[in-house]
């Protein structure tokens, strides 16, 4: 069989996929949500970073974490198809029919695909009791799996396993069925916390209201599951914005906080690589500070349009730079995020400190590495 197609309609002025447009809302806050459940946060994660976040700390610990990330996204895949039952009457009751376990699965598909996380043909499927499909391009294999077992779990009410087959390049079966282990433990539940308002604004479409950047930037590619950075030639995916915070609070848990250490250690390696392949330091001659604050804001924008945080203020003097976001996607991951930038653009390793006066309020200060920092803020968030 053959991966199944999808033809997504186009904004006429824009271009961008109606469906995702429809799906999902860019807030003036720095985030994107979904549009049937408001407090439920989306964000624009690159390729590489989930890829390298998790190798770079598997490398340090020297153990695989793959168990723990895919707990934690199993449980978002769950909310996310819950919160949409949620708002719709009799749903508990639908939910034991087969037809619409199918209508459901089928549903399944088309999100894994809108979202550039897969495309998947379901092959076979028996309610209740097994499932087969194929799985082209999946963003990650051990994550997209965890997607679809939780997806599985959401539908029929107990616990799914998997196993997932490599058919040819590129290309996976998963076959996945009804588990006798218990559910897992309550603490991998996800946190919603409240978001604060803000004022952040993008020049949008007059007819979709999609940031105009977002919908030249990105390319929807749905008949490979994939969606594409024009700029950098690279994958983004859309997912939820819970998974990374839960499974690095698990492994603190487990680990202890210096496992935050490492988070922003890969993250800062990840953003080195990310500035070159946008090319944003190539045009700051050594004096030009005005290339230079534009290449940081650029780079800052970027954050809000992927929903990852609104950069309210920054600063530059000194080599310094100082930063507030609200409503960081991840407080330490946006740490590395800074100093990685930092370092790219100023072209010297920087030393990274921030603190959070109120919830969802994170400053930073990035400072050239080697110097005492002023206020002696600890770099744990
Ligand atoms: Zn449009």
């Amino acid at each position: 069989m053959a991966a199944k197609n999808y033809r997504l309609m186009r904004c006429r002025d824009c271009g961008f996929p109606r469906l995702v447009s429809f799906a999902v809302k860019w807030n003036d806050n720095g985030t994107i949500s979904q549009r049937m459940r408001k407090d439920f946060r989306v964000v624009i994660l690159n390729h590489g970073f989930i890829d390298s976040l998790f190798s770079g700390i598997e490398a340090k610990l020297g153990l695989s974490i793959e168990h723990i990330a895919f707990e934690a996204q199993r449980n978002a895949s769950k909310s996310v198809f819950e919160s949409v039952v949620a708002h719709v009457p009799g749903m508990d009751l639908w939910r034991k029919f087969s037809t619409f376990k199918r209508l459901g699965v089928e549903q399944f598909n088309k999100v894994a695909c809108i979202t550039g996380q897969c495309n998947s043909t379901t092959l076979e499927y028996v309610p209740g009791v097994y499932g087969i499909a194929r799985l082209k391009n999946p963003f990650h294999t051990g994550m997209m799996a965890a997607n679809v077992v939780g997806a599985f779990e959401f539908l029929e009410g107990f616990p799914f396993e998997y196993t997932l087959e490599e058919e040819e390049r590129d290309t996976y079966i998963i076959r996945i069925r009804r588990s006798e282990r218990p559910e897992f433990a309550e603490r991998m539940e996800l946190d919603f916390a409240p978001l604060l308002p803000g004022h952040h604004t993008f020049e949008r479409c007059p007819r979709c209201r999609v940031p105009l950047a977002i919908a030249s930037q990105l390319k929807w590619m749905e008949n490979d599951g994939i969606i594409l950075d024009t700029r950098t030639a690279t994958r983004v995916m859309m997912l939820d914005g819970y998974m990374v915070s839960a499974v690095f609070r698990e492994l603190a848990r487990e680990l202890g906080d210096e496992i935050y250490e490492m988070m922003v250690d890969a993250q800062r390696e990840w953003t080195v690589d990310h500035v070159g392949q946008l090319g944003l330091m190539e045009s700051i001659g050594p004096l030009d500070s005005r290339a230079l604050e534009k290449a940081y804001r650029d780079y800052l924008e970027g954050l809000a349009l992927f929903g990852q945080g609104n950069p309210v203020e920054f600063s530059m003097s000194d080599r310094t730079i100082k930063v507030t976001v609200e409503n960081p996607y991840e407080a330490h991951v946006l740490a590395g995020t800074l100093q990685g930038l930092y370092e790219a653009l100023e072209k010297a390793p920087g030393r990274v400190t921030w603190d959070e006066p109120a919830p969802q309020v994170a400053r930073y200060t990035v400072e050239p590495a080697g110097e005492p920092s002023g206020e002696g803020a600890g770099a744990g968030g």
